[in-house]
């Protein structure tokens, strides 16, 4: 199944799930930047909100504003017995620690899945895993190469595949382009996570049963949005960019609500 059907599906379960609560999840998210690119990712989240009959508000702070200011709003929503779910937007004016936020969030409330004390997993690997779950990947004893490690997508990608029983192997800037064709060569998963415009082409080959998750996001010349892999790669499935992870970790993000909703 496509992604935007499966993720259209999904909503529409968890639209069903939330009109069986007594009352609506509520998020807040805290937005401390003038960041045109997080304007658009909050937009997503507030329709996506909205759509399954949550209620999302947005708290828009000046970028000026001091850390201590932002980590007592912080306080303030972890405090309030209203608010199931709390996101603080990157990126932060830097003059803001974003470890110190990332730990200020309520691991109660943290639906974005980077407190290390929360029960949720961050949202794109989340998504990944469950879209992969629909589409039959069978994971155990699977050979899955994530390529990238950082700490949102790529270490949190490779700690829940091991976890699924995958045989895990981690890629980054220090391999070498002859180590990434042996792995990519025999993986039957590939979580391309990079943030490079076409670092995965048709020079490397492929198991043809193999399963490509492109999770980068880059702007070509053309002004359009292209993942780090040259589209149809001769593989059994291969995530489009866009239409392909951005919107199962917005998917995942609504799961997450629904999780650490007081029901
Ligand atoms: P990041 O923090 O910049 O990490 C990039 C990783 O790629 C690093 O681990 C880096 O290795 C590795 N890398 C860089 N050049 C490489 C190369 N030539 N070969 C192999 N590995 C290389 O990025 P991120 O936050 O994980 O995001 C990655 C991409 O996914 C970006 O394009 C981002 O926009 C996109 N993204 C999309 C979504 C979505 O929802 N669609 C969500 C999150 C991220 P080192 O560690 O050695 O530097």
């Amino acid at each position: 199944m496509e992604v935007r059907e499966f993720v259209a599906k999904r909503k529409l379960e968890l639209k069903e799930e939330v009109s069986s609560l007594s009352r609506k999840p509520k998020l807040v998210i805290i937005q401390v930047n003038d960041d045109p690119a997080s304007d658009a990712y909050i937009r997503g989240k507030l329709k996506d909100g909205a759509e399954i009959g949550a209620d999302c508000v947005l708290d828009k702070m000046d970028p000026s504003t001091s850390e201590e200011t932002l980590l007592s709003r912080i306080e303030e929503y972890n405090q309030d017995p209203a608010v199931d779910g709390l996101i603080v937007q990157l990126p932060l004016p830097k003059h803001i620690s974003e470890d110190k936020v990332k730990l200020a969030v309520s691991p109660k409330k943290d639906v974005d899945g980077f407190h290390p004390l929360g029960k949720q997993n961050p949202c794109t690997p989340k998504g990944i895993i469950e879209y992969l779950d629909a589409e039959g990947f069978s994971f155990v004893g699977k050979n899955a190469v994530v390529i990238g490690r950082s700490n949102i997508v790529g270490k949190p990608m490779a700690k829940m595949l091991l976890a699924k029983h995958c045989n895990v192997t981690q890629l980054h800037s220090r391999t070498s382009k002859e180590d990434m064709a042996f792995y990519l060569a025999h993986a039957d998963l590939i979580v391309v996570a990079v943030g490079r415009l076409g670092l995965i082409d048709n020079t490397f080959t492929f198991k043809k049963d193999a399963f490509i998750v492109d999770v980068g996001t880059n702007r070509g010349e053309d002004g359009k949005l292209h993942g780090d892999c040259v589209p149809s790669l001769p593989v059994k499935l291969q995530t489009p960019v866009p239409g392909g992870v951005g919107l199962l970790t917005r998917l995942a993000l609504m799961e997450n609500l629904l999780e650490v909703t007081h029901k």
